[in-house]
C-alpha cells in the first residue's frame, strides 16, 4: 500500500485546522465553499505561485470535472503568505455542515468533531433565524467563531448593521476586523484593520462573474496591496482602536500595556486575539463576496491564525465503559488510540466510509478496532483522506486527524471506536427526536427487498432519519425532522436506489404524556393447571418536566421483588410507554418506579413480571391525566410588504403564535410557532399565496399539549379508547 507522497506524514497538529462553515441558507456557504476549496487546492496542486493567480489548463480542468464537496470532509492545504504561519502549509480539514432547512442536527452532528468554525453572514440580512440555530449549537459545543459578513457586493449590503445584528440578536461581541472598501457595487477590497493594509481585488467589481457554480474568474481572484484610500483614514483609526481596546480588555497584561498608552506590536495582538477567539470572547468579523472572489483569502488567514489547532483543545473527556468514571485522554499520538465515528457516507467507488475524528493515538491501517459504545471488534481495512477531487490512501492517521475509514461494518454514528486494552467512551452526539413520520411501500413486491436495503443504506447515513416496520400492517414507517426531509429522502431512493415506492400521508410524530403522579397495580397471575404465572407489582408515574423523556426506577428494599425481576419489570413497562395509552403515540417525560409488589417461588417469571409492569403502567396512567403533546415547529416566513396581512392572516388559522415582524433589506420576516400539524404543504401553499416570492424557514422548537378538542379527534381516530383530560 504505497504512500503518495504529497502526505506529510506527522503533520505537526498545531497546523491542522478542524473546521466547518456554518449559515443560514442562502448566505452564502456552498459559494464560499467552493472558494476555498478553489484557493486551497489550487496552492496544493501547482504549489508555489502567485496569490490568485491560476493556469488557465488548471482551471478548464477544474471546471470539467467540477468542484465536489460531496464528502463529509475534505482535506486541503493553505499556505498563507503572511502572518505567524508565513509559508507554512497548513492541512485544513473542512467539514461539512449541510444547509438544509431541515438538518439543523447534523450541523450538531459536524460541530461535535471540529474545532472551530466560520459563519457566514449575509451583509444584506444580518443575522436570520438559521444564523441564531447555529450559533446555539456551536455554543452549546464550544467552537470559537470567526465571522464572514458576505455579500458585501449586493444593494442594501451593510457591514456594520451586520456586525450590530450579532451583537444584538446572538449576545456575541462580535468587532469589524477589517473594513470593505466601497459597498453594493462598488465593493473592492478590505481594510485589514491590525496591519493597516488595503487589500484590493483586481477586476471591475460591478461586472465579477455572477456564475457561483462556474468557479471564480481568474482576475477577480487575485489582490494587490494599496494605500489605505483617503476618505477611510480616519474611520481605519477609530476601528482599529476599538478592535485593539477589546483586545487589551481579555488579556491583563497587555491592558497595561495597553493603558500604559504602549504601541503593542501587532504580533502580540494577534496572539491575544487567537486566545480570546478561542477563549470565545471576540468573534472578529471580516467583510467579503465570494461571488466576487473578494475577501476570501484573509478570511482563510483568519482560519490559520484564530481558528484553534487540535493542540489548542488538549484534552478529551470520556467514560470508562467498565467503571463509569470519568477518563481524560490527551490528544497525543502516543497515547491509546480513541476516535468518534461521525459520519456514515457510501462512496459509489471503496463502498462504506466511516468519517473518524481522532482524538488520541494512532489509527493503524489494517488493525482491529474496539467500538465501546457497541462493545465488537470491527477492521480498519483501510485509511483514507478525501480531498476535493481524490482520496488518497494512507497507512497512519494521529490525534488531531479526521479521516476516513474503509472496512467498519457496524460502527454508526457517535460510536467510539478505540483501542481495546484502553477502552473509552466518548461523549456521544445528541440527535432530536423525528417529528413527522409516513407509511412507504415498495410498487411491486419485487422491489420490497430493494426498499428495505435502500432505506437501512439511508437511514445509516442519517441518524435523524428512522426505519420502523409496524409488525400488524406490514408497513414501513419512516420518519424524520420535517415533510421536506422525508421528500428527499424518498427522492433519492428513487434517483440513487432505483426503488419506485408508494407513499402515504405525513403524519405528525404526537406523543403522550401525564399531568399529574398516579399510582396503579399490576398483576398478572394464572394459576390453573401445571405450571402458574406469578409478577405482581406496583407502580408510581411521576410526570418529568418537557424534554427530559423517560426515566425507571426500583425503590424496592427487602425483597418484596426479587431483584432479578426488576429488569423484566422495566421492559414491560418501556413496551407500554412505545406502544401508548392514550392514542398509540410514545408516552414521554415520565418517570415509573416500581415501590412494591409480591412473588411466587415457583410460578413468578420474567415473562409474568413483564406483563405486570405492562399492566401496571395502563393502570397508574388511567389516573394520571394523560394528554397529547404535539410538535411546535418555529417558522420564519421571508416576503414582500405586500403579501404580509394575507400570510399574518393564514397563520393565525393556523394555531400559529406570531412572535413578531422585523423588517430586514427590502423584506418583511415574520416569525411564528405554529404546530406541525398545520403545516403540511405550507412552502408550495405560500408560494402561490405570495406569486413565489414568500419563503418560509421551518424547523422543530419544542412540544406543547394539543388543545382538547383536537385532541379529541385524534384518539377517536386512533382506534385507542384512552381518556383525554384538557
Ligand atoms: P448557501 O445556501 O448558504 O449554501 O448559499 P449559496 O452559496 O448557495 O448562495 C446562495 C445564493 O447567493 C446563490 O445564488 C449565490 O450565487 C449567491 N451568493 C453567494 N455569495 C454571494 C455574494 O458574495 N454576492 C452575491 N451577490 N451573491 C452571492
Amino acid at each position: 500500500m504505497a504512500l503518495a507522497k504529497k502526505t506529510k506524514r506527522d503533520f505537526p497538529q498545531d497546523r491542522i485546522r478542524n473546521m466547518g462553515i456554518i449559515a443560514h441558507i442562502d448566505a452564502g456557504k456552498t459559494t464560499t465553499t467552493e472558494r476555498i476549496l478553489f484557493y486551497t487546492g489550487k496552492t496544493y496542486k501547482i504549489g508555489d505561485i502567485d496569490e490568485g493567480t491560476t493556469t488557465t489548463d488548471w482551471m478548464e480542468q477544474e471546471k470539467e470535472r467540477g468542484i465536489t464537496i460531496v464528502s463529509a470532509a475534505v482535506t486541503t492545504f493553505w499556505t498563507p503568505k503572511n502572518g505567524p504561519y508565513k509559508d507554512q502549509e497548513i492541512r485544513i480539514n473542512l467539514i461539512d455542515t449541510p444547509g438544509h432547512v431541515d438538518f439543523t442536527v447534523e450541523v450538531e452532528r459536524s460541530l461535535r468533531v471540529l474545532d472551530g468554525a466560520v459563519i457566514v453572514l449575509d451583509s444584506a440580512s444580518g443575522v436570520q433565524s438559521q444564523t441564531e440555530t447555529v450559533w446555539r449549537q456551536a455554543d452549546r459545543y464550544g467552537v470559537p467563531l470567526i465571522a464572514f459578513a458576505n455579500k458585501m457586493d449586493v444593494v442594501g449590503a451593510d457591514f456594520h448593521g451586520t456586525i450590530q445584528s450579532a451583537r444584538d440578536r446572538l449576545g456575541a461581541n462580535a468587532l469589524a476586523y477589517n473594513l470593505p472598501i466601497g459597498s453594493e457595487n462598488t465593493f473592492k477590497g478590505v481594510v485589514d484593520l491590525l496591519t493597516k493594509k488595503a487589500l484590493v481585488w483586481q477586476g471591475d467589481p460591478s461586472t465579477g462573474s455572477l456564475q457561483a457554480s462556474s468557479g471564480p474568474s481568474e482576475t477577480g481572484a487575485k489582490f494587490v496591496e494599496e494605500e489605505i484610500p483617503s476618505d477611510m483614514v480616519l474611520s481605519v483609526d477609530e476601528f482599529r482602536n476599538k478592535l485593539i481596546e477589546e483586545i487589551a480588555a481579555t488579556d491583563e497584561g497587555l491592558l497595561e500595556r495597553y493603558l500604559n498608552g504602549e504601541d503593542i506590536p501587532v504580533n502580540d495582538l494577534k496572539l491575544a486575539l487567537r486566545k480570546a477567539v478561542i477563549a470565545k470572547k471576540i468573534i472578529p468579523v471580516m467583510a467579503g463576496s465570494s461571488l466576487r472572489n473578494k475577501g476570501v483569502q484573509p478570511m482563510l488567514d483568519g482560519v490559520i491564525e484564530y481558528l484553534p489547532s487540535p493542540q489548542d483543545i488538549s484534552e478529551v473527556k470520556g467514560i470508562d465503559p467498565k467503571t463509569g468514571e470519568e477518563l481524560v485522554r490527551s490528544q497525543t499520538k502516543d497515547a491509546p488510540f480513541a476516535g468518534l465515528a461521525f459520519k456514515i457516507q457510501v462512496d459509489p467507488h471503496v463502498g462504506r466510509l466511516t468519517y473518524v475524528r481522532i482524538y488520541s493515538g494512532t489509527l493503524k491501517s489494517g488493525s482491529y478496532v474496539y467500538n465501546s459504545t457497541k462493545q465488537i471488534k470491527e477492521r480498519a481495512g483501510r485509511i483514507l483522506l478525501m480531498h476535493a477531487n481524490d482520496r488518497e490512501e494512507i497507512d497512519e492517521a494521529y490525534a488531531g486527524e479526521i479521516v476516513a475509514v474503509v472496512g467498519l461494518k457496524d460502527t454508526v454514528t457517535g460510536d467510539t471506536l478505540c483501542d481495546e486494552g484502553a477502552p473509552i467512551v466518548l461523549e456521544s452526539i445528541q440527535f432530536a427526536e423525528p417529528v413527522i413520520s409516513l407509511a412507504i411501500e415498495p410498487k411491486t413486491k419485487s422491489d420490497q427487498e430493494k426498499l428495505g436495503l435502500a432505506l437501512q443504506r439511508l437511514s445509516e447515513e442519517d441518524p435523524t432519519f428512522r426505519v420502523k416496520s409496524n409488525p400488524e400492517t406490514g408497513q414501513t414507517i419512516i420518519s424524520g425532522m420535517g415533510e421536506l426531509h422525508l421528500e428527499i429522502i424518498v427522492d433519492r431512493m428513487k434517483r440513487e436506489f432505483k426503488v419506485e415506492a408508494n407513499v402515504g400521508q405525513p403524519q405528525v410524530a404526537y406523543k403522550e404524556t401525564l399531568q399529574k403522579i398516579a399510582t396503579g397495580e399490576g398483576k398478572y397471575i394464572r394459576q390453573t393447571g401445571g405450571r402458574g404465572q406469578y409478577g405482581h407489582c406496583l407502580l408510581r408515574i411521576e410526570p418529568l418536566p418537557r424534554g427530559q423523556g423517560r426515566e425507571f426506577e426500583s425503590e424496592i428494599v427487602g425483597g418484596a421483588i426479587p431483584r432479578e425481576f426488576i429488569p423484566a419489570i422495566e421492559k414491560g413497562v418501556i413496551e407500554k410507554e412505545d406502544t401508548g395509552i392514550l392514542a398509540g403515540f410514545p408516552v414521554t417525560d415520565i418517570r415509573v418506579v416500581v415501590y412494591d409488589g409480591s412473588f411466587h417461588d415457583v410460578d413468578s417469571s420474567e415473562i409474568a413480571f413483564k406483563i405486570a409492569g405492562s399492566l401496571g403502567l395502563s393502570d397508574a396512567a388511567a389516573k394520571a391525566d394523560m394528554i397529547l403533546l404535539e410538535p411546535i415547529m418555529k417558522v420564519e416566513v421571508t416576503t414582500p410588504e405586500d403579501f404580509m396581512g394575507d400570510l399574518i392572516g393564514d397563520l393565525s388559522a393556523k394555531r400559529a403564535q406570531i412572535l413578531g415582524t422585523e423588517k430586514r433589506g427590502n423584506s418583511e420576516i415574520i416569525n411564528a410557532l405554529v404546530p406541525l400539524s398545520e403545516l403540511g404543504g405550507y412552502i408550495t401553499a405560500i408560494r402561490s399565496m405570495s406569486q413565489g416570492r414568500a419563503t418560509a424557514y421551518i424547523e422543530p422548537s419544542h412540544y406543547e399539549p394539543v388543545p382538547a378538542n383536537i385532541a379529541q379527534k385524534i384518539v377517536e381516530s386512533s382506534g385507542f379508547t384512552g381518556r383525554v383530560e384538557s
